[in-house]
């Protein structure tokens, strides 16, 4: 308190006495005087020459007497704070009037003080308090103001950031409607080009039939490379309207009970032929407690169609094994393991995204759509398994599916909705 009350002497206040009795003035006067405080004075004798002289100048505090002869000094305080001058108040009541103090710090004076009371103790206190105290108000004042215009500011920014939500939400509304587009056509466009292109397939197939004798080596020789080439792109379109198919959820897994160790056979012996042009073994183990299986056995034919030809793809020496075997009650795994290229650490993760080949240079040495992948990690999830690779660069690659043993029986309708929508964030 002291430490305050010495700084605040060091500077020399500003005061203004309104007071219309020239009497109380000089009381007022005498005290702040004897008091010790080093004080400029101004005085004012009527409400307008209050009004004027605290519009024109800045005081460190003013006394005002509550009983002027124009109004009383309850409407001089009003008037100033609606004008919004800064400056603390301090309001000399004279005999009976200190019930209306409520009143007058309500309307803004900083403190009250009957004039019987004017000391200079007292006049040096209530004014170095009337000062403290106007200053915190005016601090609190500004931090309020300040808080109030970071509240607008983050209100505003919170319009902005509702805005763009909305935005983004209308671009992804229409980003979804151009994706089923996009979907739809490329279904139709693969079923309409289907017709033309069986038709090459199955003409080329009838002229190679009757060529002997008719057709010349090398005549035979383009046949066959029509019908190779046609075949290869029936391949790409069943990819590409499986993928729409997918995309727009109208892909559905039909559930029935069949033998998994014939089922893996038999496609194994469907691509054996392919694995012996390029002289790799293919080796088989089936080790299940229960081959009877409650899935999708054409969708799962395809999965090992895709991981299998890629096995045989990928791979120049060495050989491929597959792997089916009961995991836990309930599971199976099949593991497809192959000695070819292998798959780059930080490639992994894109094998599986469509239209995907990590060689991309235009001499690429392997064919394909990049789609395989895409397709069979779609056809996994809808028959509720998941697909892993594991992968070392130069040493072969390893694939392995876990499909639960049974589908849940009612789950076809749903599973083919859901999955469509987990698709929609790779497309
Ligand atoms: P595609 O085989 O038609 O290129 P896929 O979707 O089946 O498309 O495979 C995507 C890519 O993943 C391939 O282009 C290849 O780079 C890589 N890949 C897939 N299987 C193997 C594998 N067994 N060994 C090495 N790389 C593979």
């Amino acid at each position: 308190m002291s430490i305050k009350a010495s700084e605040c002497m060091e500077e020399t206040l500003k005061v203004l006495v309104v007071d219309d009795d020239e009497v109380d003035r000089m009381a007022v006067h005498r005290a702040l005087t004897k008091a010790n405080v080093q004080v400029q004075l101004s005085e004012a004798r009527s409400f307008s020459e209050a009004l004027t002289l605290l519009e024109d100048e800045v005081f460190d505090c003013a006394f005002l007497d509550y009983q002027l002869p124009e109004l009383d000094g309850l409407i001089l305080v009003q008037e100033v704070r609606k004008q919004g001058i800064r400056v603390p108040l301090v309001v000399l009541t004279g005999q009976g009037d200190e019930q209306i103090a409520v009143e007058l710090m309500k309307a803004g004076a900083t403190d009250y003080l009957a004039k019987s009371r004017v000391t200079p103790e007292r006049l040096e206190q209530v004014l170095r308090s009337a000062i403290r105290v106007y200053r915190a108000e005016v601090q609190v004042a500004i931090a309020n103001q300040q808080l109030r215009e970071t509240n607008e500011l983050l209100l505003r920014k919170n319009q902005e950031l509702e805005a763009q939500r909305q935005q983004i939400q209308l671009q992804n509304l229409k980003l979804l409607e151009a994706s089923r587009l996009k979907s739809q056509f490329l279904a139709t466009m693969s079923h309409e080009l289907r017709t033309p292109l069986n038709a090459i397939i199955g003409f080329s197939q009838l002229l190679l039939r009757r060529s002997k004798g008719v057709l010349s080596a090398q005549q035979v020789d383009m046949i066959e490379r029509i019908l190779n080439n046609g075949k290869h792109l029936l391949e790409l379109l069943n990819d590409i309207l499986d993928l729409s198919k997918i995309e727009s959820g109208r892909l559905e897994v039909k559930p029935e009970t069949f033998n998994l160790g014939q089922v893996v056979g038999a496609t194994v012996e469907e691509l054996r032929s392919l694995a012996d042009e390029k002289h790799l073994s293919i080796e088989l183990s089936i080790n299940l407690d229960d081959p009877q299986v409650y899935s999708d056995p054409h969708r799962l034919r395809q999965v090992l169609v895709n991981l299998l030809s890629n096995a045989i793809k990928f791979t120049d020496r060495g050989e491929i094994t597959i792997d089916v075997r009961t995991k836990a009650p309930g599971w199976v795994v099949i593991t497809v393991r192959d000695t070819g290229i292998g798959i780059a650490p930080e490639k992994v993760r894109q094998i599986f995204e469509p239209f995907r080949q990590l060689d991309q240079t235009t001499t690429r040495r392997y064919a394909g759509t990049g789609l395989g992948l895409a397709i069979t990690d779609s056809l996994v999830r809808m028959m509720h398994g998941n697909i892993t690779v594991e992968s070392k660069l130069g040493e072969g690659s390893v694939f392995r599916v876990e499909l639960p043993q049974q589908l849940p029986p009612t789950d076809r309708a749903t599973t083919a909705k859901a999955f469509s929508l987990s698709r929609s964030d790779v497309l």
